[in-house]
């Protein structure tokens, strides 16, 4: 069975033109157009507004969720996880990894088409673009037309715009590692740290260059994911998919002709809205960020002639192919990914409901390994680690558990240890030689 699947997919490879490589050469001016899966992009895309507002949320006397680098704590709603328990960030990576696997298997680029930040930023900018400067061919005029003042104050304004978001992303950033208000006033009397100073800087420049200018060429050439990802999709992965037996041979519309069979109408819809420039009609593509859009685009062109929709719509190979496509539970991949995250899941709430209140190291001092008193009696000598995790200032009184006639000293006082701080001391433990 697998072997005769491997055998329909390079048919089906075989088959497939030789694919045009957008190269940047030309600037991708991309219609918009309203849809279904334009909707969902804008849903999608709106969850990145907690990037934005995150860190003006507070929880109780702080910042709801702070990365206090310069402090080594990570504030989460009232839970403080210290270095020590950092172990939890790897479970919390796991499970990222392994939702970014899930997606990628069932949806191929589902993530880059809906949710990831240089395609949700480079779709907010053209929408300014659009606004500022119009549709696409007004777009291409405008660039062809010489300087003049008209011109000047279009391009300025949307600079400005695109500037100005590219510093409020930038200060975004940087607020997430410190108190969120005070950020603000440091900026505006000055008096930010130079490390402000250079993520503001960077996220600047780099949301404006890459959103503004290199857009989808960061999709092709930079983004590391997009590299890895198509060894993830197999045959029932669904993605944008041009019905080439109903579309072909593509004809142009003819309204005075009876009975003509209506495929792709050749209107080139699907590819004027796309953002990376491609045509699906020629098959998927390396540049494809499975952002739907051109369903949309086709969809509205069907509905306009009176045909069905879904000349593109989302199949995979093995649905093209005529299979039955396997379902999520069927395939080892997305069961593994699956139960992986699971694990991870588990593993961050059992972390963080075990998070102790302090950390206590006990080391015997060596030298030398005991000490015989005058009265008879062993004595030993120990160091004590005490590190306070608890958020706020404690006293801690040190006892010791063993035998009836065993004493104590050194731990007099209770030993003050500041939040987040480490305290160290030096404990007596006596006991009769028998
Ligand atoms: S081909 Fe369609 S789904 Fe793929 S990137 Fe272009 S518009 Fe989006
Ligand atoms: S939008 Fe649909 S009908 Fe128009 S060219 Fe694309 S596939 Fe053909």
């Amino acid at each position: 069975m697998q072997q005769q699947e491997n055998c329909q997919t390079l048919a089906a490879v075989a088959e497939a033109p030789v694919w045009e490589l957008n190269t940047g050469s030309n600037k991708i001016q991309a219609k918009r157009m309203s849809g279904r899966f334009r909707t969902i992009k804008w849903l999608t895309a709106s969850t990145w507004l907690i990037f934005f507002v995150g860190p003006y949320l507070r929880w109780g006397d702080r910042q709801a969720v702070l990365f206090d680098i310069a402090g080594s704590q990570f504030h989460l709603f009232g839970v403080t996880v210290y270095p020590y328990d950092v172990w939890m960030l790897s479970f919390v990576l796991l499970f990222f990894a392994m939702l970014l696997g899930i997606v990628t298997v069932l949806a191929g680029r589902g993530f880059c088409g809906y949710f990831c930040f240089q395609t949700v930023w480079t779709d907010l900018f053209s929408w300014i673009e659009a606004r500022m400067e119009g549709p696409p061919r007004a777009r291409i005029a405008l660039d062809a037309t010489p300087w003049n003042l008209r011109k000047l104050s279009i391009k300025l304004s949307k600079h400005v715009l695109w500037l100005t978001i590219s510093m409020i992303t930038g200060v975004s950033f940087a607020a997430w590692f410190t108190d969120a208000y005070q950020l603000w006033v440091d900026y505006f009397t000055l008096q930010a740290h130079v490390s402000a100073w250079i993520v503001l800087l960077m996220f600047t420049a780099g949301t404006y260059l890459l959103a503004g200018f290199m857009r989808e060429q960061v999709c092709f050439w930079l983004c590391p994911y997009a590299r890895i990802q198509g060894v993830l999709y197999d045959n029932n992965t669904l993605l944008p998919t041009y019905d080439e037996d109903r579309g072909e041979p593509r004809a142009k519309l003819d309204r005075t002709a009876e009975n003509q069979r209506v495929g792709c109408v050749d209107c080139d819809q699907c590819v004027a809205v796309c953002p990376t420039g491609i045509d699906i009609r020629e098959g998927q593509q390396i540049g494809c960020i499975t952002c739907g859009l051109c369903i949309d685009a086709c969809d509205s062109v069907m509905d306009k002639i009176n045909q069905p929709r879904s000349l593109i719509r989302y199949n995979s190979l093995a649905g093209i192919l005529g299979d039955r496509p396997r379902r999520w539970y069927q395939r080892p991949q997305v069961l593994a990914s699956a139960a992986m995250i699971v694990i991870s899941v588990v593993f961050v709430v059992y972390g963080l409901n075990n998070i102790t209140e302090a950390e206590l190291s006990v080391s015997p001092k060596r030298q030398p390994t005991y000490v015989l008193m005058s009265d008879g009696a062993i004595q030993n000598s120990y160091q004590l680690r005490i590190f306070n995790k608890s958020g706020a200032d404690n006293n801690y009184r040190i006892e010791v558990d063993g035998f009836d006639d065993m004493l104590v000293t050194g731990n007099g006082k209770p030993l003050l240890v500041e939040a987040g701080r480490r305290a160290s001391a030096l404990l007596y433990v006596k006991v009769s030689r028998e």
